[in-house]
């Protein structure tokens, strides 16, 4: 009776231990599974372009893109293109992820914007990258899924806000730097005002076709700069409404 009892003792603890270590087992086999992918997207897709800082190229080798994008799609992963993560919206192509990364010029100590938080891939990239990342989602259903992503990977230092990013993070502001990943047709303003002087605005801008910009804040004003044309989803929301206004 007595060996029964410890019996049964035992093996609720080995159950509850065994529960208990899934969790962990879970993110761990998520994070190091395609990681051959993520090494040949590195080097074929992103070094080969020209991206060469060591600590932008780590973080995309450390984040696991395909638990970012919708399961029937994550063989497709780490594949040289967008792919959409439903609502009608796109995770970006790789490079163009490492090249905006790049383009804030970060040390570690930042804290950054983002404005489009989608599927939260850019999010968690930049996460690895600097202290701490604010990041706007529009659409309630991507920014819930994004957010649950984030949590499960263990992304403590994202936080994130459903909303429209057009007025930015005032109670968060100022930024180091601030990355925006749906098109405007202009930069707006109100993010130019969160920035620090010295901070970068990495955005596209323009309507079916957009050119990628650096915006840097300086003391008097911004400097500007195009690096390659690229093609987003429109941003929405308040910005819409000024060109009706516009019109
Ligand atoms: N950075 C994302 C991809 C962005 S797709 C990723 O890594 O997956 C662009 C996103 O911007 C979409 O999810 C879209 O809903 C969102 N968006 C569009 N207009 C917005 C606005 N005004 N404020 C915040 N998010 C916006």
């Amino acid at each position: 009776m007595i060996w029964r009892n410890s019996g049964n003792r035992r093996r609720v603890w080995l159950v509850g231990c065994l529960l208990l270590a899934m969790g962990p087992m879970r993110l761990w086999a998520q994070t190091n599974a395609f990681l051959d992918q993520r090494r040949s997207m590195v080097e074929e897709q992103i070094v080969r372009r020209g991206v060469s800082e060591s600590k932008v190229l780590g973080a995309m080798e450390e984040v696991p893109r395909h638990v970012f994008v919708p399961e029937p799609l994550r063989d497709q992963a780490y594949a040289d293109g967008p792919l959409s993560i439903g609502s009608g919206q796109t995770i970006s192509q790789p490079y163009i992820v490492a090249l905006m990364t790049s383009l804030l010029e970060l040390n570690g100590d930042e804290k950054v914007l983002e404005i489009g938080t989608g599927s939260g891939y850019q999010a968690a990239v930049l996460s690895r990258l600097v202290k701490d990342v604010y990041t706007i989602e529009i659409r309630q259903e991507l920014g819930q899924k994004a957010q649950k992503t984030l949590n499960e990977l263990g992304y403590t230092n994202v936080h994130m806000r459903i909303g429209d990013g057009y007025q930015g993070w005032p109670e968060a502001a100022p930024f180091d730097g601030i990355m925006v990943t749906a098109a405007p047709d202009r930069v707006p303003e109100p993010l130019v005002d969160q920035l620090k002087v010295g901070g970068k605005l990495v955005i596209p801008v323009g309507n079916f076709f957009q050119d990628l910009l650096v915006v840097t804040k300086t003391a008097d004003g911004i400097e500007q700069r195009e690096i390659i044309p690229v093609r987003f989803v429109p941003m929405i929301g308040e910005v819409e409404g000024d060109k009706a206004g516009d019109r």
